[in-house]
């Protein structure tokens, strides 16, 4: 499906929508921008809304407004994962054609400590199990994991990555019991069907990385390449992010949370002149330095307006 050669950068962010925006996610969101945009490539927007059960009524349609009122402006149009469930079904029965899925009917008290099933499932077929006058009892489709699988990659923040994934995980879900498709399904095939040669995201999202890997290669696609920018976090060292109630990014001062942001990045302080939201991108842009990228990224409690 995707041949994602790396001529022509194409970046993408893809935030869940299960709130509003708030500082972190717009350092994710900033960064992957000047990123592409300092390539010259092409800046994607996809909307992650397959788990209904997280998602709050409205904020989709924030993030968008956000997103503009903020000028990070997007390409093409923007794709719902809401309405990819027949990709998500071809990637499936592919995994499955490879020999590579298995359905697992385990509670969440019978699978190992990293969540994946130790009952045998996959040798078992356990989607049949249960007596023939009851129906069976609802699986999860999992991937096994080849015990040699390895993810290696050079992240632009996280430097050089070798995960032995194949050692620690037998398997993961790709498609819930209750229905939904896995995350790490789901962003792979978007990934894939939306040409993105380059991930630029919240290091929060690095373990994911090796499963999103192993998934490429046996559904044939290429990878794209990873820079996962260092969470935000604030003084007291806590991760910012919507669990913790951050507080949610005003689309009225987008001027003021550019400046946080970009101050959070290391990045040269626009002078006082800039201030419009077009000047302000436009010189940092102009000033992008990745590697002035703090591996710690903190922010002061008030910074978000
Ligand atoms: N939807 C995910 C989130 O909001 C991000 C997925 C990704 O960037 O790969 O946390």
């Amino acid at each position: 499906m995707s041949t994602a050669g790396h001529s022509a950068y194409r970046g993408r962010f893809a935030p869940s929508p299960t709130g509003p925006l708030h500082l972190g996610s717009l350092l994710a969101a900033l960064a992957s921008w000047l990123e592409a945009r300092h390539a010259g490539g092409r800046w994607l927007l996809r909307i992650e809304d397959i788990d209904p059960p997280r998602e709050q009524a409205g904020a989709a349609d924030a993030i968008l407004h956000c997103l503009q009122r903020h000028g990070l402006h997007w390409d093409d149009s923007v794709l719902w994962q809401s309405q990819r469930s027949a990709a998500y079904d071809s990637a499936l029965a592919a995994l499955q054609a490879g020999g590579h899925l298995f359905a697992c009917a385990c509670s969440r008290r019978e699978l190992g400590p990293m969540g994946d099933c130790r009952r045998g499932c996959r040798e078992r077929g356990c989607h049949q199990r249960g007596a023939p006058e009851r129906p069976a009892s609802p699986y999860a489709l999992r991937v096994s994991v080849p015990a040699t699988f390895s993810a290696h990659w050079q992240d632009t923040w996280q430097g050089e990555q070798d995960w032995p994934l194949g050692a620690t995980l037998r398997d993961f879900v790709v498609r819930r019991k209750d229905g939904l498709y896995a995350y790490q399904l789901a962003v792979v095939v978007d990934d894939a069907a939306q040409g993105i040669t380059d991930v630029v995201r919240g290091a929060d999202l690095l373990d994911s990385t090796p499963r999103q890997r192993l998934l490429q290669q046996l559904l044939g696609y290429a990878s794209p390449r990873y820079a996962h920018i260092p969470v935000l976090t604030d003084r007291s060292g806590q991760k910012l992010s919507k669990q913790n109630l951050a507080p949610p990014l005003e689309a009225t001062a987008p001027a003021h949370n550019l400046r946080a942001a970009l101050t959070a990045l290391g990045q040269t302080a626009p002078p006082a002149e800039v201030s419009s939201v077009e000047a302000l991108l436009a010189f940092a842009l102009a000033h992008w330095e990745p590697a002035a990228v703090p591996a710690q990224p903190v922010v002061s409690a008030t910074a978000a307006h």
